[in-house]
């Protein structure tokens, strides 16, 4: 079943197909940097008991020639993906960047808000409304603050969302976008972020010319912990009085950013390509370690869309690992995409009593710290968290378990 599915190599200076257009400025030349070969969609859980073999469709990321946009090739899925469970990382980081945001002055009493959501959950509207008094939905109208926490990815056509969000500003609106940036997943080697439904990986360097564009001025910038490092950037009308006062310590951290990106390469293909090598790098140490498993019992944690391609491309089946435990109802009853047969079913935490795991495989490292809080048992039992990426790590005990 996963046969066709897996990195081939290097794949600097192939181009993209034909009919390829850059989703931001529509040039026709670019580089495939990443090839994961023919995937299931992330998004697509088929239910455990689904007959039907799982369609695959090819999975390359593709550097745009003359813009520099990181981006999905194509996408002939189409999304249905579940809604997860809003992880406590997620809220944190939003209060966290509510708190910068309103500290800054960008969103006041009786401000006017409008937030483009994404799957993966992580709404600010209840942070803005706790945090401010009277703050309203825009519902269309100018807005004071427009919000997008990783819905921009999530937009086929990257340009027209863009414009969308651009003119939903008032004059002395403030646009804040929340980013996984390029850089981040570059450092971090984090290659599984590429997935159908995710159009377009933006770096700082090409958020900030995408802005530039529109006349739009960097008015904040600031850096979180999650996903090993996103940013928030604010952004005001070139024009406005906030424009004109952009305090000296938030240019230099954009200029900062800058080098730090431009050092990387975020634009230059052979740079971003060598997200290859960590494709073959944690798929290899991942089946090296189930192999080592023996006739212990390990049980994976997190049916999230980006387990998927680790899940398929390290060839995952139910003789590896024997369910996945998610929290989110939305997704009992289903099945992890490209798990072979029978599949791998997705199952509630309740099915850890009768699972019985010598090993909880975490497929989203981020959630290492709340979900050793909620199953106490785990390491009670004598069993052990494992991260699954970029390499197995099994997470030593806490002192006293
Ligand atoms: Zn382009």
């Amino acid at each position: 079943m996963n046969s066709g599915a897996g990195p081939r190599g290097s794949f600097v200076g192939s181009g993209p197909s034909p009919a390829w257009r850059c989703r931001w400025c529509r040039g026709a030349e670019g580089s495939v940097v990443l090839d994961l070969g023919a995937q299931p969609p992330a998004d697509r859980f088929p239910a455990a008991t689904d007959p039907v073999e799982d369609a695959l469709f090819p999975l390359r990321m593709v550097l745009c020639d003359r813009c520099g946009l990181a981006q999905l090739e194509e996408d002939e899925t189409r999304a249905d993906e579940p809604r997860g469970v809003e992880p406590e990382a997620l809220v944190a980081q939003a209060r966290a960047a509510v708190a910068d945001l309103t500290r800054a002055g960008f969103v006041e009493r009786g401000a006017r808000v409008e937030e483009h959501g994404s799957p993966h959950g992580g709404s600010w509207w209840a942070p803005v409304r706790d945090a401010v008094p009277g703050v309203v939905v825009a519902g269309g109208g100018p807005a004071d603050l427009v919000v997008d926490s990783l819905g921009l990815m999530h937009e086929p056509d990257l340009r027209s969302a863009w414009l969308r969000r651009v003119r939903e500003m008032s004059a002395e609106g403030v646009l804040a976008l929340h980013l996984h940036p390029l850089s981040t997943i570059m450092r971090d080697g984090t290659w599984n972020v590429l997935r159908h439904g995710h159009y377009s990986y933006l770096s700082v360097t090409m958020t900030v010319e995408m802005a530039r564009s529109s006349e739009l001025t960097p008015v904040g910038a600031w850096r979180y912990p999650l996903y090993g490092g996103t940013w928030v950037l604010a952004f005001a009308r070139s024009a406005s009085v906030r424009a004109a006062s952009v305090p000296p310590e938030v240019s230099s951290v954009i200029e900062r950013a800058l080098e730090d990106e431009s050092a990387l390469g975020v634009r230059d293909p052979a740079a971003v390509a060598l997200l290859g090598r960590g494709v073959t790098a944690s798929t290899a140490a991942l089946r090296a370690w189930l192999d080592g498993c023996g006739d212990s019992v390990v049980v994976g944690y997190g049916a999230a869309s980006r387990a998927v391609s680790l899940f398929a491309a390290t060839g995952i089946t139910v003789r590896d690992v024997r369910a996945v435990v998610d929290s989110s109802e939305a997704k009992r009853g289903l099945s992890m995409p490209g798990s072979g047969r029978p599949r791998v079913p997705i199952v509630g935490p309740e099915a850890f009593a009768e699972l019985r795991p010598d090993h909880v495989l975490l497929f989203v490292p981020d959630l290492l710290d709340e979900v050793r809080r909620a199953y106490p048992q785990i390491e009670a039992a004598g069993a052990r968290w494992v991260l699954a990426e970029p390499e197995p790590f099994v997470v030593p005990p806490l002192s006293g378990t």
